[in-house]
C-alpha cells in the first residue's frame, strides 16, 4: 500500500476543512487528558451522540481521575450501564487507581507508558498521546480505515492480514509534524461526517481531488466488504423473585462476561427445556432456592456482539422458608426494594425487563404473587 498523492496539498486541504467544520465535541474544549482518554474509551463500539450523552453524565459524577479511583466498582458499572462492553468500565476504574498510585492522578504523556495501563491498547494510547499531548503518532480507527480504503484504493478487506498495519504506516507518512492533534481528528471527522459508510458526500469532500475511488468512480466498491456472519440466536429465561417486599438480585463474578453487574438469576435454556423449567433449574443451581413460577411477564429481545438474545421474563415466588441463598454463580446478593433497583447496574436484557415492568405492571415489583 503506497501513499501516492501530493502530501502537502492533501494536508492543507484537510486541515483547512477541519478548521471550519470540526465537530463541537465536549472534550475538544480543553483537551484535558482525562477527558480525551474517557471519550476514546467510551466511543469504542458506541455511536457519537450516545457517547457524548454518557460522557457529560459521567463527568458530573466523576470530574477527575481521583473521583474515578475512589468510586466503588458497582457505581462505576452503574454509570456505564447501557454502554455495553463492561470490561471498558472496569479497566478504566483499575487504570484510575493505578494512576493515583504511580502518576499522582495524571496520565503519562509517553505512548509506551500509556500502553501499560489496564484497557489501553495501541489505538487508545495513540489517541491519547496525539490528541491530548499532540505527539506525532497516527491514529487509525474504523473511520480512518474507511477513508484510506477509498483514498488509496485498498483492494483487500479491512480486517485482512496486515491491512491495518499498512494503513497505520500510510497515516504516519501523511502526518504533519507538530499537528497530530488536529490532523488525526480531521481524518476521524472526515470519516464520521463526509466519508460515511453509506452515501459518502464526495461532492463536498475537501480531499476529493486526491481520492482514487472518487476519481475512478468506484466509491461504492470500497472498502471491500466481507460477507456478514448471520446472528446466532440464543434463548434465555429469568425470573423476578419478590419476597416480603424485597426483590432478589445477585452480582456476577468479576471475570464473567458481565462481571460486576447485577441480575435476576436465570440462564440459557437447555435442549428441549421450557423457559419455566429453566428458571426453576437456574434458581436451584445458582442460589439453592426453590421457586414457583407465577406468570410469564414478557419477552425481551436484545443484541450483543454476534448474538440475538430472546429473554423470557417471569415472575416467581419463594417456595421455602429460608431467604438465605447458597450462591454458586455470583459473588454477592441483595434483597432490595423496588426503588433501589436503579442503584445497581444491570445488563441490557434485565434493564429492559425492569423498564417494561415499570411501564406496564409496576405492582409486580411490590406485591407478591
Ligand atoms: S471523495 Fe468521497 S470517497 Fe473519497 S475520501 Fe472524499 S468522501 Fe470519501
Amino acid at each position: 500500500m503506497k501513499v501516492d498523492i501530493d502530501i502537502l496539498s492533501f494536508r492543507s486541504s484537510l486541515l483547512r476543512w477541519f478548521r471550519r467544520s470540526a465537530r463541537p465535541l465536549p472534550w475538544r474544549n480543553t483537551y484535558d487528558p482525562y477527558h480525551v482518554w474517557l471519550s476514546e474509551v467510551m466511543l469504542q463500539q458506541t455511536q457519537m451522540e450516545r457517547g457524548v450523552t454518557y460522557f457529560n453524565r459521567w463527568l458530573l459524577r466523576f470530574p477527575d481521575i481521583e473521583s474515578v479511583a475512589e468510586a466503588t466498582s458497582s457505581e462505576i458499572l452503574k454509570y456505564w450501564e447501557g454502554l455495553g462492553y463492561y470490561a471498558r468500565g472496569r479497566n478504566l476504574h483499575k487504570a484510575a487507581q493505578l494512576l493515583m498510585v504511580k502518576y499522582n492522578g495524571e496520565l503519562p504523556r509517553n505512548y509506551d507508558e500509556l500502553l501499560q495501563l489496564p484497557g489501553i491498547g495501541p489505538y487508545t494510547a495513540a489517541a491519547v498521546a496525539s490528541i491530548a499531548f499532540n505527539q506525532d503518532i497516527p491514529v487509525v480507527d474504523a473511520n480512518v480505515e474507511r477513508v484510506f480504503a477509498r483514498l488509496f484504493d485498498i483492494d483487500r478487506p479491512l480486517k485482512g492480514k496486515g491491512v491495518h498495519a499498512g494503513i497505520v504506516n500510510m497515516a504516519e507518512k501523511l502526518l504533519p509534524s507538530g499537528e497530530a492533534r488536529k490532523f488525526n481528528q480531521a481524518l476521524m471527522d472526515l470519516g464520521g461526517l463526509i466519508c460515511t459508510p453509506r452515501n459518502p458526500d464526495c461532492a463536498v469532500c475537501p480531499v476529493a481531488s486526491h481520492c482514487e475511488a472518487y476519481q475512478g468512480n468506484f466509491v461504492e466498491d470500497r472498502p471491500i466488504k466481507k460477507a456478514k456472519q448471520p446472528l446466532i440466536e440464543i434463548e434465555m429465561a429469568t425470573g423476578l423473585l419478590l419476597h416480603q417486599g424485597h426483590i432478589f438480585i445477585q452480582q456476577r463474578h468479576d471475570n464473567d462476561i458481565w462481571g460486576g453487574l447485577w441480575e435476576f438469576p436465570g440462564g440459557r435454556l437447555k435442549s428441549e427445556e421450557s423457559p419455566e423449567k429453566a428458571v426453576k433449574r437456574e434458581y436451584r443451581e445458582e442460589t439453592g432456592f426453590t421457586v414457583e413460577i407465577c406468570s410469564k411477564v414478557t419477552t425481551v429481545v436484545h443484541f450483543y456482539t454476534k448474538y440475538r438474545v430472546i429473554l423470557h421474563c417471569f415472575r416467581c415466588r419463594l417456595n421455602q422458608e429460608s431467604n438465605l441463598p447458597d450462591l454458586k454463580a455470583a459473588q454477592a446478593y441483595h434483597w432490595v426494594k423496588e426503588d433501589q433497583l436503579d442503584h445497581y447496574g444491570f445488563p441490557a436484557g434485565h434493564r429492559k425487563y425492569i423498564d417494561y415492568v415499570r411501564q406496564t405492571c409496576p405492582h409486580i415489583l411490590t406485591s407478591e404473587c
